[in-house]
């Protein structure tokens, strides 16, 4: 192609000064900044013009109007790409796509006040001097977890990281033993076998995957064995032909060998889940360190209910090692975390006698939540949306099934209220589509061909919001 041709081909497309202008005068692009607008805007011209020049064709009559349309579309997927509140009417209640535990009104406070203000992080209000970071919610945890000692990091990933890090990654000493039932993949594609192995841990896996017994580890323990370690099948579960050793059984043979044992528990329960709702009974710190475990780590954001973080718990000793491995410097928690999680601890220790001991923390309260209040609450949001809203939806209360979800407890569902909300024009999918595009977005489900709200995972607060989000797309 000569030349000329080329840039009569490209001169079809419009300058990015002219998309721009037509941009600026709509409502949907008056948030984004321009800087931004102009980028997606380059950068969508440069590909129509890679298009345009491989098939030696410039843009036909509509050709204009096509790009602008697309170039909108971009800006849309861009602007949905922001952080932003989503109402979670789906009944899963830990949502990793959704930011897991969602905060209470007072962990809320809590890190409104930290972090709009200057604080004693490590200062020793006493001397005037520096003070100890976290001194005081290690404390709380040690305490809620009946441990030696307790500490906190980033999240569970780094705390695993940290842990092996530090007992696991000397050239004698590195060897861990772990059964090949419990080498998961914890979301998100990251596998347990590759994170410990970025630690410089050498595992050592034994058993089979449906079996292990306590001789697999015995047998496999060597001069070079650091850890025994066990980690919990948080987010499956086994059944049929399956077996593994007692946590006392790993500790004693650990014990008997001079070697650490180490747990990841993941999901992080406090709690009794089986008091809190018709489910199984997670497993919590204080117990597996009450059969035997040196040191456990868990999830601040998941069944505790608080913020990312990793907690590690256990033998003094061996938690004043973490602490001062350089890594752990890396990995520590900031202050705003540090707020939050201070406050969700003391939430457990605030938790009222009369009302079954549950903490005020949401997490906690949506799986607690009796299944008539929650037909009580739903009925009434019924009865409000169809006053509200004056279009032709139907709108059904049925019975089904809210989760734990985050990786947790997959075999327990909570029995749950179900709205489900029918269109003559609109298929179950298109709702859920129009409904996430919606200000402010909102994730339902789909169950039997039908769309249906799970208030369970609602805020009260939230239900204003809710109808405002679905009045506004049947009007599409
Ligand atoms: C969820 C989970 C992790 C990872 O926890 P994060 O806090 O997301 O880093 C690690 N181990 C187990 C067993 C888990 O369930």
């Amino acid at each position: 192609m000569s030349e000329d041709q080329t840039r009569n081909l490209l001169s079809t497309l419009p300058a990015v000064e002219s998309v721009l202008k037509q941009l600026e005068k709509l409502d949907e692009c008056k948030d984004t900044p321009r800087e931004v607008l102009a980028e997606i805007v380059r950068e969508k011209l440069a590909e129509f013009r890679k298009a345009i020049l491989e098939k030696g064709q410039g843009l036909g009559g509509e050709g204009e109007e096509e790009i602008f349309n697309q170039i909108k579309s971009s800006i849309k997927k861009f602007q949905f790409s922001k952080l932003q509140p989503v109402i979670n009417a789906t009944g899963v209640l830990i949502h990793t796509n959704m930011g897991r535990s969602p905060l209470g009104s007072d962990q809320a406070k809590a890190l409104y006040d930290i972090a709009t203000q200057y604080n004693n992080l490590e200062l020793d209000l006493e001397s005037g001097a520096r003070g100890t970071r976290a001194a005081y919610v290690e404390k709380l945890l040690q305490i809620l977890c009946e441990s030696e000692k307790a500490t906190m990091v980033n999240n569970c990933a780094s705390a695993l990281v940290l842990v092996l890090r530090c007992f696991a990654s000397s050239e004698e000493k590195n060897e861990v033993i772990v059964s090949r039932g419990e080498l998961v993949e914890i979301g998100g594609g990251f596998r347990i076998p590759e994170i410990m192995e970025a630690s410089g841990a050498k595992l050592v896996e034994v058993g089979a995957t449906n079996k292990t017994n306590i001789e697999d580890y015995r047998a496999a323990i060597t001069d070079k064995t650091a850890l025994l370690m066990k980690i919990h099948q948080s987010n499956f579960y086994m059944e049929g032909f399956t077996e593994a050793p007692e946590v006392e059984e790993i500790s004693e043979l650990a014990k008997s060998r001079g070697i650490p044992f180490f747990e990841d528990l993941g999901s992080g329960a406090m709690m009794n889940t089986d008091h809190l709702a018709p489910i199984e009974h997670e497993p919590t710190p204080i117990e597996q360190l009450k059969k035997g475990a040196d040191i456990v780590c868990f999830s601040g954001d998941k069944l505790l209910g608080g913020p990312q973080a990793g907690i590690i718990a256990g033998q003094s000793e061996l938690i004043a090692r973490l602490k001062k491995e350089p890594f752990f410097r890396a990995v520590r928690c900031d202050k705003l975390i540090l707020a939050v999680l201070q406050e969700t601890i003391l939430a457990y220790f605030k938790r009222k006698t009369e009302t079954k001991d549950v903490p005020n923390v949401p997490t906690i309260q949506m799986m607690n939540l009796s299944n008539d209040l929650l037909r009580e609450r739903t009925e009434n949001f019924r009865s409000q949306l169809s006053s509200c809203i004056n279009k032709k939806i139907d709108c059904e209360i049925v019975e089904g099934m809210a989760k734990v979800g985050g990786g947790t407890m997959p075999k327990s569902e909570i029995p749950s209220t179900k709205l489900v909300i029918k269109h003559p024009n609109f298929k179950a999918k298109k709702i859920a589509t129009l409904l996430r595009s919606a200000n402010p977005p909102v994730m339902g489900q789909i169950e039997k061909e039908h769309f249906q709200l799970d208030l369970r995972t609602v805020f009260p607060e939230q239900e204003k919001s809710l109808i405002s989000s679905i009045d506004q797309i049947f009007d599409k």
